[in-house]
Formats: structure tokens, C-alpha cells, sequence
């Protein structure tokens, strides 16, 4: 029999006409699980990281999973045992690198806004660094440090003001975004950093933003940040690591972003040019790790034909897969088993009142009421952004692993969503 996948996504493949994950039928999942479902492959994961860990082979490096992308304490069990460490941007993220028995020294903190609450909770847990975003973070800091008894590591989040060519929502590293100090800022803000007693400087940052597909943005604020190294380092200030983010992007459709490896090999080749190569390195990507890893199944509850559009109403909503409303992203939604039947063009919505509530337009599919569909490439950005709204529960998660799955999240229930709540009297 014919086995068929997706771009970017070879842990799925369609075997005996049925999507499977690594060895099992996602439709057994649905049935055991029930929809909307997010299904992970563990293999896929590794060979995504596995890409990264080939590109910095005998590299001091350090690579920390940008857990945002998708912080459930099974994904990232995956990672830390892979040898992971996390950039975080709060403190629950914090809590969660901890609640699996992470090691905190392997935590990076960042973040435009770190309230005294997270950095002393940070600190007394011992992470490794703290990304700092602005001069007056640098004060507050030092002063949450003092008054611990302790300094606190930090590096600075440079802005290179270079474009990542991406969408606006995920571009970060122009001068018009909220993060990082600005270029020009950067080496008075290291003086800074040295003078005051409860720092201790460790490193330099940047992230130029998410879903990057060229290695150009890249190659720029490369030159950028290193042209800043000189500076501080001339300065008498020397820098352990430095650490160039994340934002690399996946194949969503059809568009291919270069491979983590080769996108390092070019990398290295210009620190190596400018005598950075024996430097740490640190890096801190998200949707390239997970994004892949990640479909949500979803079955058609009813179609709707119209006069202008015919609507595939289905079980997962924007509340579940926030990033079409977000950002107009693309997600591919093909059938779990495909039909073999005439296909009409649907726009495939879910049940949320809002307009915005929509997954995918305009596609076209051979489908059923009670078919399963799968929305593909949902492993970033999804359940981590997933919300509660029209109190849906959120869907259950379930990490496949060769011929065994894991159910590593519950699906919410409606009592979990009201607990905390008070009547009035
Ligand atoms: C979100 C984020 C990342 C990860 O971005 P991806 O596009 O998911 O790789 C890395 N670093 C920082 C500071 C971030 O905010």
C-alpha cells in the first residue's frame, strides 16, 4: 500500500489509506481520546532538535527550548531528557520547568516585563541567566537581586533592527517593537550592567522575530550583535556566551525555511570569520522544535452549504487553534481518512460566535459529517495559546511515541473552568 505525507511532517504519513502518528491510527486516538485532540510525535521532536544538535557538533552550545511554543510538562520532559534547557517568559513557565525536575541552572528568563515577584522567585531558584529587555529592568533587578543577598546573571536583549521578513504580530526585532534595547542604547546599558552591584554579566541576546523562512535576517543581526561584542568587549567587558534566539520557521505551505543545520553551518562560518567560534552559544528556538510535531483532530459536525460560501462546521474552534484568527495563518486540514468522492470547497469554521472563528478557507474536501479532519502542523502555538472562551474545555493532548501513547494532558472539564469562581451571596 501507498504511504503518503505531508512536507514537512514525515511522522505522519498516511498508511492503508489513515493518517497515522509514528505507528499508530490517529482515528484510534479520537475514539479513545474523543476530539478535538492534539496529537504529538516524540521521534519527530528529536529529529527536529537532532537538526540543531548536528549543526553546533563540536560547538560549545546550549540549546534552550523556547517553551512558549508548547509548555506541556510532557513536551518538555521530551526535551530536557534530549539535554534542553528553556528560555522562559514568565513565571509560571518557571514553575513548569521546575514541576518536571528541570534544572534551573539551565533556564534562560526573558521578557519585556518581569515583575519583582518573578525575578526573586527566579533567583532564589538559581536560573542561569536573565534576558534583559530595557535599562530600567537592569535597576529593578539589581535591586530584587541586593536585597536577596545575591547578583543576579544577566545578558542584554540587543534590538538589531534588522527585518525578518515575517509577519508583524512575530517580527521583534525592528526599532519600532517593544523588545530589547536599542542598538544605539546597548553598550551605555552594558556599563550599566557592570557597574551595578547586584549584576553580574554573562552574556548578550537577540530574537528577531517567528516563522523566519531565510537565512538572511539572520546572517544580518549576526554581524549586528558581534559588531556590538567588539564594542562591550573593548569596553572591558567581557561576555561569556552569546545567544542569537530563536524564530526559525516551519513548512506550513509549501514554504521551505532552510534546515536548522545548514542554516548553522552558514552561521558558524561567519562567527568562525570574525573570531567568535569558540564562544558559548546559545540559541532558543520554539516552533521549529515542536511546530511539525503536532497535528488536531477534529471531527465535521455539519455542513452548510450557502449561496456564496459552503461552511465545514467542525469540533475545534479558534479557542483550540487560535492562530488563524490571530495572525491569518495558514494551517494544511486534510481528511484522517480520505474519501474517495467528489470534493466541494468549504470555508472550515468551528463553533466560537465570531466571525474570526474560522481554521482554513476555501479548501477543498471530500467530507462527511462525523468524518475526522486533521489540522496539520499544530504542535507550536496552539495549545500553548489555546483559551477558554465560549467555556470550552480545552482538548486533550496525547504524545505518541513509536506504537504507545501517552496522554499527557486530560481534556479540561467544565467544572475545571469554573473552579476559583464565587457566587455572590
Ligand atoms: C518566542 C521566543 C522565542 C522562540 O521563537 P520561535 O519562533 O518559536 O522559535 C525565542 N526567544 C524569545 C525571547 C522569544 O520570545
Amino acid at each position: 500500500m501507498s504511504t503518503t505525507t505531508t512536507p514537512g511532517q514525515p511522522f505522519f504519513a498516511w498508511r492503508q489509506g489513515q493518517l497515522h502518528a509514528e505507528d499508530l491510527p490517529v482515528a484510534d486516538l479520537a475514539r479513545r481520546y474523543g476530539t478535538p485532540l492534539f496529537v504529538y510525535s516524540k521521534a519527530s521532536m528529536l529529529a527536529a532538535l537532532a537538526a540543531y544538535q548536528r549543526g553546533f557538533a563540536g560547538r560549545k552550545s546550549k540549546i534552550c527550548y523556547a517553551m512558549k511554543a508548547n509548555s506541556s510538562l510532557g513536551v518538555l520532559q521530551v526535551f530536557a531528557q534530549a539535554g534542553c534547557g528553556f528560555d522562559i517568559v514568565s513565571g509560571g513557565e518557571l514553575e513548569r520547568v521546575l514541576a518536571i525536575g528541570g534544572k534551573a541552572a539551565d533556564v534562560i528568563f526573558s521578557g519585556v516585563g518581569k515583575t519583582r515577584v518573578e525575578m526573586a522567585r527566579a533567583l532564589e531558584a538559581g536560573i542561569g541567566c536573565f534576558n534583559v529587555e530595557s535599562e530600567s529592568e537592569l535597576e529593578v533587578l539589581a535591586e530584587v537581586a541586593g536585597a536577596h543577598g545575591c547578583t543576579a546573571p544577566v545578558s542584554i536583549r540587543v534590538n538589531p533592527n534588522v527585518d525578518p521578513k515575517t509577519h508583524p504580530y512575530i517580527s521583534t526585532g525592528l526599532k519600532g517593537n517593544k523588545f530589547g534595547v536599542a542598538h544605539e542604547r546597548t553598550l551605555a546599558a552594558y556599563r550599566r550592567a557592570a557597574d551595578l552591584r547586584g549584576l553580574r554579566v554573562v552574556g548578550i541576546d537577540c530574537h528577531i522575530g517567528s516563522q523566519i523562512t531565510d537565512s538572511s535576517p539572520y546572517l544580518d543581526a549576526m554581524d549586528r550583535v558581534l559588531d556590538l561584542v567588539d564594542a562591550i568587549e573593548a569596553a572591558g567587558i567581557p561576555l561569556q556566551h552569546i545567544d542569537f534566539g530563536g524564530g526559525l520557521g516551519i513548512d506550513y505551505q509549501g514554504v521551505q525555511p532552510p534546515a536548522a543545520d545548514q542554516l548553522w553551518a552558514q552561521l558558524l562560518r561567519k562567527l568562525d570569520a570574525r573570531g567568535y567560534g569558540d564562544r558559548e552559544l546559545m540559541i532558543e528556538p520554539g516552533r521549529s522544535l515542536v511546530g511539525n510535531a503536532g497535528v488536531c483532530l477534529t471531527e465535521v459536525l455539519y455542513l452548510k452549504p450557502g449561496e456564496q460560501k459552503n461552511f465545514c462546521i467542525v469540533d475545534a474552534a479558534m479557542n483550540d487553534l487560535p492562530r488563524p484568527a490571530m495572525y491569518e495563518a495558514y494551517h494544511a486540514i486534510l481528511p484522517v481518512a480520505p474519501r474517495d468522492a467528489a470534493e466541494a470547497r468549504y470555508d472550515v469554521v468551528g463553533p466560537v460566535c465570531e466571525s474570526g472563528d474560522w481554521l482554513g478557507r476555501n479548501r477543498d474536501l471530500a467530507v462527511q459529517p462525523g468524518d475526522l479532519l486533521a489540522v496539520m502542523s499544530a504542535g507550536a502555538y496552539c495549545m500553548s495559546m489555546a483559551s477558554n472562551y465560549n467555556t470550552r474545555p480545552r482538548p486533550a493532548e496525547v504524545l505518541v511515541d513509536g506504537g504507545h501513547a501517552h496522554l499527557i494532558r486530560e481534556r479540561e472539564q467544565p467544572a475545571d473552568l469554573m473552579r476559583g469562581e464565587r457566587l455572590v451571596g
